[in-house]
């Protein structure tokens, strides 16, 4: 017998109708740009998306194509992102820092019909402009007054002049929940990347679970400024939670400096923010160096790569921001865990609290995990036995774009799929999960692991050091050994010995690393992580010294 319910499709454009509906009079607030800082509301946002929504039909955009970004966060961005969802096309958010031959071969492969950039992005689009092969539109997202001369590019067109074009009459359309929404392609640091096809459906869904509370606590009292791009796994669903929950939203724009950030958070008063650890390296550098405190940001999500508990340490106790712990990856939305505390971790002390926090946390609803052996046997959840990570869910992929590399997922005895996340880790009685490392960036002496990430939170918390990566350097005896990048702290003294005495009792004596490399900076990928491949391709032999 089915249940006696309404048939709705869980479509994107009814968190945007829910938004003017009931948020009408919030704001959203954007840096441009063009340099000014822009005001509008949920109300305006709605219409101005309806507006697009007709340009992209008059341009001749049929529902399932995809349209393609090359954009900061900003309301355009935001717009795109309703207009082009919410009217059944797919919106593909490129992301601007791979490199421009990735560009061509991602736009390619996605057989984008139109892009849409911000004028940061005019020499990138004008170098590779004619090497698109499925681009019909190119689309400059500003105004008329600030239109550039743009001879390689034929027919560009302007954002503003596409809404002015158009009234704001417009029905969102229905159709199956289980169309595609959006397209993400992940970082791909070996081989093609991959893309990953997001539904209506699976969108909602995320979005309903990262909103709560014990996972990135959204409501209608915050003011959310996602740092994270909105190119990066749509800024980790923001712009969905946003819109569900009434939150005001800030956007950066291209201002991603500690000092420009800063003035936004204090200036529209943010609550909660998110980000990799890099970015905010920047701006806690910014905030300790001037003195200053946060007055109105309580929260911050991090993500993306581990946290640095040292990080995690200044941010709580030194400027009352509490740190969301949060792990997950393109191809789960990409939300799969939050380390938020349990009743029993409150009277805890702090230091044991903060062990809790570091993990990268428990699996939201919605989101099933399991740790298994090499043979693929289940592990325990006892928080010492580590194994490979497998994740499934209503918004974790089940094959990538066209079908690209294969079939992913690994199937269990019940003949279900699960998603091998390619992540080392352990889970405890409590159902914490703690990655151990990357399979891909695990050190394997004498056959044991050690824990890279582990390694580098340690060197993190040494106060001269600025950032640091531990990789797996051969070693004529151990095959593999711990080797420590290390950038310092502008103008600190500090030496290989006396780094290395710090690991003393902190560690396992076996697991300090065998060796320290100074470097003036560390290579970091397009969403803001170590690109430990290429540290390894540089410093893989200096442990046995060059071949
Ligand atoms: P991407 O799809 O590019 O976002 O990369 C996903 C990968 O980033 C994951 O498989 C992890 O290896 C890593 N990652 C994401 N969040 C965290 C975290 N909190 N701690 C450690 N690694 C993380």
């Amino acid at each position: 017998m089915f249940g006696s319910m309404m048939q709705q499709p869980l479509l994107i454009s009814s968190l945007l109708v829910h938004a003017e509906r009931h948020h009408g009079e919030q704001e959203v607030v954007s840096r441009r740009v063009e340099g000014d800082i822009h005001r509008s509301t949920y109300r305006e946002l709605a219409a101005r998306s309806r507006r697009m929504a007709k340009a992209l039909a008059a341009l001749g955009v049929n529902s399932g194509e995809r349209v393609a970004t090359l954009a900061w966060n900003g309301h355009r961005h935001m717009e795109l992102y309703y207009a082009v969802s919410g009217s059944g096309a797919v919106l593909h958010t490129l992301n601007p820092r791979l490199h421009p031959d990735h560009v061509v071969y991602i736009a390619d492969h996605a057989e984008d019909a139109v892009l849409f950039f911000d004028l940061t992005f005019l020499p990138l689009v004008e170098a590779v402009a004619e090497r698109f092969k499925t681009v019909r539109h190119f689309v400059a997202m500003t105004d008329r007054a600030h239109m550039p001369e743009a001879p390689k590019i034929a027919g560009l067109l302007c954002f503003e002049d596409l809404i002015n074009a158009q009234d704001d009459h417009f029905e969102w359309p229905n159709f199956d929940e289980n169309q595609a929404s959006s397209l993400c392609y992940t970082s791909g640091t070996t081989g093609n990347p991959k893309g990953v096809l997001y539904s209506h459906r699976s969108t909602i869904l995320h979005t309903f679970a990262i909103a709560l509370p014990d996972a990135l606590n959204c409501s209608a009292r915050d003011t959310i400024l996602p740092v994270v791009p909105m190119f990066h796994v749509n800024a980790w669903g923001l712009p969905y939670a946003a819109c569900m929950t009434g939150a005001k939203l800030v956007f950066p724009g291209p201002g991603l400096d500690g000092k420009s950030l800063y003035e936004l958070f204090e200036t529209e008063r943010v609550t909660l923010s998110a980000g990799v650890p890099t970015v905010w390296q920047g701006l806690l550098g910014y905030v300790e160096a001037n003195d200053l405190k946060f007055t109105t940001m309580r929260r911050t999500v991090i993500g993306g790569s581990a946290c640095p508990p040292a990080m995690m340490r200044t941010f709580q106790e030194r400027y009352d921001v509490q740190v969301l712990h949060a792990w997950g990856m393109t191809e789960m939305s990409p939300v799969g865990t939050v380390a938020a505390l349990k009743p029993k971790h409150l009277g805890l002390a702090s230091d044991a609290r903060m062990a809790v926090q570091a993990t990268q946390g428990r699996a939201v609803y919605g989101v099933d995990m399991k740790i298994v052996d090499e043979q693929g046997a289940e592990l325990a959840w006892d928080g010492q036995i580590s194994g490979e990570l497998l994740v499934r869910g209503p918004w974790i992929v089940n094959t990538y774009f066209k079908s690209e590399g294969g079939d992913p997922l690994v199937a269990d005895p019940e003949g279900r799929g699960w998603f091998p996340t390619g992540d080392v880790a352990t889970i405890d009685a409590d159902g914490y999960m703690h990655i151990t490392d990357r399979s891909k960036d695990v050190i394997k002496s004498g056959g044991e692991w050690i824990g890279s990430i582990d390694l580098e939170n340690i060197a993190m918390a040494h106060p001269k050091v600025a950032m640091a990566a531990c990789i797996a350097a051969l070693h004529a005896k151990w095959d593999e050994r711990p080797l420590l990048i290390v950038v310092k702290k502008p103008g600190a003294e500090l030496t290989r010995d006396e780094l290395l005495a710090f690991f003393e009792g902190r560690i396992a004596k076996w697991w300090t690393p065998d060796d320290v490399v100074f470097v003036d900076a560390i290579p970091l990928g397009a969403t803001g992580k170590m690109l430990k491949n290429r540290l390894r391709e540089q410093y893989g032999r200096h442990l046995v010294g060059a071949a």
